[in-house]
């Protein structure tokens, strides 16, 4: 997408006074009409600018003028992440023009690249130099800045988070300066910035350590979960470099998917008439017919997965691919993504009892929460890693275990044609108290409910909380990276750390048409009070005189920006859409592997 200079004709006067004062020949691509959603569609919102630089120059300016005119900046990858967390009503940066490849060492086998790269880009670039990535979880659409931001991971014993193999960033912090940080130079910077949350600036650069580039060969067989269950502790996460599980709770049967590196040439599964867009739209609708009669589901998931993996236990498909492509699977719908990190020895129980409370055997479950008559969309996605390995320095706030192997457990929900599923609430209520029970902490990017807090990651977390939040009030500490996500999860609440004078706040969120909800949100400041636009943080009384009327400017912008405008029209107008649910599908090889 091509977004022109911003001229200063467009813009208020505070802005075009501010802009002036900046290096013309440096240019400001921005756009005030972007309409951003989740990949999902589940939540929208309609920044006040949406930027696109092309130069660190440009980033650095981005942030001068947003601590000019108080604002609030989030940087957005791909928009990938399933929750609010990159939802705004302020400034919007996305790095999708900034993902050049900078530097390859060969010896070394790292690439330094722009963090706008998205991970298949990287992979395809790297592919010319006989690299690729060690790992990747279910998509490789994100950018490597957002992907490691969240702590992604695929499933894998042998390997960490996608962060473990970061070897230094460069990060533009709220003053606008550019600082690199590895395990020898600023590490506690590292240490935060290695998953961020967005939190603590832009990130411009990331050097990335790679392997060499090979295929891997996968094999995925139908088990029944007693097989599995009894396998845990032998071989089942051992037996291969890649393992993954899904779970399907009313057939009592898992699909074993695991993949080794190998020399083998590409190699296609067997071909499956249902494979591609019949079975794509097969299983849509009637997800959507169980939307109206839940109980159907239990005869969906023996139907669809049997047409697919195969009616028998020990049916097997297996095919050769590029490790880049073959680590990947279709993730079809738009869906809720609600997954926990726990120990790996806590699987068995976790998993027995929560299908015992899904079948409705609430003596074996021990979960307050009724399950009559509820009914669930989809496979529990079962994964693993191992961090305890990991040579590097820990970042704050990674979920896994500290030392030991780690299970991840996903309850996925499909939202059939935009639509969300009745067992929505009381499953997620279910499945954290279990996962709380467990030991768990949540997948920071993901659906979780309001349950989690700062008390409660406080005791998950501990000092590294205290660490993450301690950094990143130094490098942030006027909370221009702040956003009502992060305040009502991992800061502590306004009596203990009042508002921040850049923080953002929601303020509205309203269903939209079509599903999902419209956010709405505002400095939160001009609700609450906070630290007062005299705190003397800012660069000189000159620009302190600007912000005060910017911030008035601001309240009427952002109010003309609440007008229900047709979404498909603003897209249209500004000629964008990134990635979504309902673009993903191709219509052929959809359920290949699961
Ligand atoms: C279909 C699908 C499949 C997925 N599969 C997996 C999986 O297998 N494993 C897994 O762990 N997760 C998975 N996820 C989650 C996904 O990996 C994360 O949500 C990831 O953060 C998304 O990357 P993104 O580029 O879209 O970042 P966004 O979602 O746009 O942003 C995520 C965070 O990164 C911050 N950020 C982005 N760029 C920068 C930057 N340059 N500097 C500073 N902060 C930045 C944002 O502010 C935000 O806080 C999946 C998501 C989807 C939709």
């Amino acid at each position: 997408m091509n977004l022109t200079p911003l001229s200063p004709i467009n813009m208020a006067s505070r802005f075009s006074i501010e802009l002036e004062k900046l290096d013309p020949t440096v240019p400001f691509h921005a756009s005030q009409t972007h309409a951003h959603h989740t990949w999902a569609q589940t939540f929208h919102s309609r920044p006040e600018l949406y930027i696109r630089p092309q130069t660190l120059a440009e980033v650095q300016k981005i942030v001068t003028l947003a601590r000019r005119l108080r604002r609030r900046v989030v940087v957005v990858g791909c928009a990938h992440s399933p929750s609010d967390l990159t939802c705004t009503s302020a400034w919007m940066v996305n790095l999708d023009d900034f993902n050049s490849v900078l530097r390859v060492d060969a010896e070394k086998k790292t690439m330094l690249v722009q963090a706008g790269i998205r991970l298949h880009q990287l992979n395809t670039k790297a592919k010319e130099y006989g690299l690729t990535m060690r790992n990747l979880g279910s998509i490789d659409h994100q950018s490597i800045a957002g992907a490691i931001a969240t702590a992604t991971h695929g499933s894998s014993l042998y390997h960490g988070l996608l962060s473990a193999s970061v070897k230094s960033l460069r990060i533009v912090l709220a003053n606008g300066q550019a600082v690199r940080c590895s395990k020898d130079q600023n590490e506690e910077l590292f240490r935060a910035a290695l998953v961020s949350l967005g939190a603590l600036g832009i990130i411009v650069e990331v050097e990335f350590e790679m392997i060499d580039h090979c295929n891997i060969e996968w094999v995925q067989t139908i088990q029944a979960t007693s097989t599995v269950l009894g396998n845990w502790e032998r071989t089942l996460w051992t037996q291969a470099e890649y393992t993954r599980v899904w779970w399907l709770p009313y057939m009592q049967r898992a699909i074993v998917w695991r993949a080794e590196k190998t020399t083998k040439p590409p190699r296609q599964p067997e071909y499956n008439w249902y494979g591609g867009s019949i079975g794509y739209h097969t299983y849509h609708i009637m997800l959507w017919a169980a939307q109206y009669v839940p109980r159907l589901l239990p005869t969906i998931e023996w139907f669809v997965f049997g047409m697919q993996y195969g009616f028998r236990n020990g049916s097997t498909i297996s095919a050769v691919e590029e490790l880049r492509s073959g680590l990947l699977m279709n993730c079809l719908y738009s869906q809720f993504v609600n997954e926990w990190a726990l120990p790996l020895h806590r699987g068995p129980e976790a998993l027995r009892r929560l299908t015992a409370w899904l079948n409705g055997d609430t003596a074996t479950a021990r979960i307050p929460f009724d399950p009559a008559g509820l009914f669930v969309h989809s496979p529990i996605e079962v994964r693993v890693s191992d961090t305890s390995a990991t040579a590097g320095p820990r970042p704050f706030l990674d979920n896994t275990v500290v030392d030991g192997p780690t299970l991840y457990l996903n309850a996925t929900l499909y939202r059939p044609y935009g639509q969300d599923p009745p067992c929505l609430r009381r499953y997620y209520q279910a499945f954290e108290w279990l996962m709380r029970e467990m030991g768990g902490r949540p997948h920071w990017a993901k659906n979780f409910t309001d349950g989690v807090t700062h008390a409660v990651l406080a005791e998950l977390y501990g000092g590294d909380l205290e660490a993450y939040l301690r950094v990143r009030a130094e490098v942030d500490p006027e909370g221009m990276f702040v956003g009502d996500w992060h305040r009502r999860t991992i800061l502590p609440p306004k009596a203990e750390l009042p508002v921040l004078p850049l923080e953002e706040k929601e303020v509205v969120r309203r269903p939209k048409r079509g599903g999902g909800v419209e956010w709405v949100g505002e400095q939160a400041r001009w609700w609450d009070g906070g630290v007062g636009m005299g705190s003397g943080r800012s660069e000189s009384e000159e620009s302190f005189d600007l912000m005060v009327g910017a911030e008035a400017e601001a309240s009427v912008l952002l109010e003309s920006l609440r007008e229900d405008m047709d979404e498909d029209d603003v897209d249209t107008l500004v000629g964008r859409r990134h990635g979504s649910a309902t673009d993903g599908f191709t219509g052929t090889r959809v359920f290949d592997k699961m």
